[in-house]
């Protein structure tokens, strides 16, 4: 496994990490959860991506179980949360980013986990409704206690990070450390153009998601077939509609014609193109089966098949890089 510096605080995560979303507490068993999380622990991840979002937090009660049962020390993984969308328990304060929930959603993830501190916690949306300033404060409060070691975004604007940075320079406070972004070979504009000031300038890290745009990249929908994949779950159909598109499907077809040429399952292929950004500090994996984790783990052996000739072909079939 290789690691890199989460942008330019001193913390290394794994190259690729494991995430959580629509498998652990809904796709899939609690036993597959584990087993995913032995896994990956064994083949050196060391990040695990959570949120009280997924599964209305039962995500975080299944890795928690995990973590626990595995006796990993807890110097050896980084974990996170994410705060926005609440979990089962609906109410005005229990969404969003105000101090209240910031604060009441990070004690509520601790205990799921069963940690006693977030390595990484994740503000997974912008909040229209609470000022960022607020949110500044409440994440900076959480560092000082000891519950959260750095704090970041998921899907803000530029100008919103910047806001983010302004603001805790103002008070000699922490800014955002990471942010976490869809980043994929159709998916590129915030990694490739919005963010490069953020990274060039202050170091921002990133934990991206979607690598494979919902298994799109792996070429596995080419056929139209959605049973058995996430395309198939109740309330998904935004997800299958999105994914089902003619146009990214073509492209999913010609990218594994050139993965067929190069003789490498195109997931991986998909996997490696975004370790070649240098921006991108992990890429953090899905699987819904322990044989699409073991393949997706060996990704690093595929980078060096990128060359300059093999990147130009994917950029003549995808067309999705951004005008700078
Ligand atoms: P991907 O785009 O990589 O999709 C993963 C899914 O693709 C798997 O669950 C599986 O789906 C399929 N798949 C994976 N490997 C293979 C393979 N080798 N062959 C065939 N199919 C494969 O990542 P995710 O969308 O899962 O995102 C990764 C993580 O990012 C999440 O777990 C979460 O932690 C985070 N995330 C964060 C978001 C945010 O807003 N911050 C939003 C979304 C995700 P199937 O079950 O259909 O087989």
């Amino acid at each position: 496994m290789e690691y890199r510096r989460l942008g330019k605080s001193g913390l290394q995560v794994s190259a690729l990490s494991l995430g959580s979303w629509l498998t652990f507490g809904q796709q899939i068993s609690d036993s597959v959860a584990d087993e995913l999380m032995g896994i990956a622990y064994d083949a050196g991840v060391n990040f695990f991506d959570n949120a009280e979002g997924y599964a209305a937090g039962k995500s975080e009660e299944v890795m928690g179980k995990s973590i626990k049962k595995h006796k990993w020390e807890r110097e050896s993984f980084v974990v996170s949360s994410k705060v926005f969308f609440g979990t089962e328990h609906k109410g005005p304060n229990r969404v969003g980013l105000s101090r209240k929930h910031v604060i009441e959603a990070c004690n509520g993830a601790l205990k799921r986990l069963q940690v006693d501190y977030l390595d990484l916690y994740f503000c997974h949306r912008p909040d229209k409704n609470t000022p960022i300033e607020e949110t500044v404060w409440a994440m900076n409060t959480l560092l000082q206690q000891g519950k959260i070691l750095y704090w970041g975004t998921s899907e803000w604007s530029a100008a919103e990070l910047m806001e983010a940075i302004v603001v805790a320079k103002q008070y000699n406070l922490i800014g955002p450390t990471m942010e976490q972004p869809q980043y994929n070979l159709i998916e590129r504009y915030k990694m490739e153009k919005e963010y490069l000031l953020l990274f060039k300038e202050y170091g921002l890290g990133t934990t991206i998601w979607s690598p494979l745009a919902s298994g799109l990249l792996s070429g596995k929908y080419t056929s139209g077939k959605v049973k058995d994949t996430r395309l198939d779950l109740k309330g998904m159909e935004w997800l299958k509609d999105a994914v089902l598109n003619e146009e990214k499907l073509e492209k999913a077809r010609k990218l594994q014609s050139l993965a067929d040429e190069l003789n490498v399952p195109l997931a991986k292929l998909s996997l490696a193109w975004c370790l070649k950004n240098p921006n991108v500090s992990t890429v953090i994996l899905g699987a819904s089966k322990t044989q699409q984790l073991k393949e997706n783990l060996t990704t690093l052996e595929v980078v060096p098949l990128l060359s300059t000739e093999v990147m130009e072909k994917i950029e003549d079939i995808v067309k999705t890089k951004p005008v700078l």
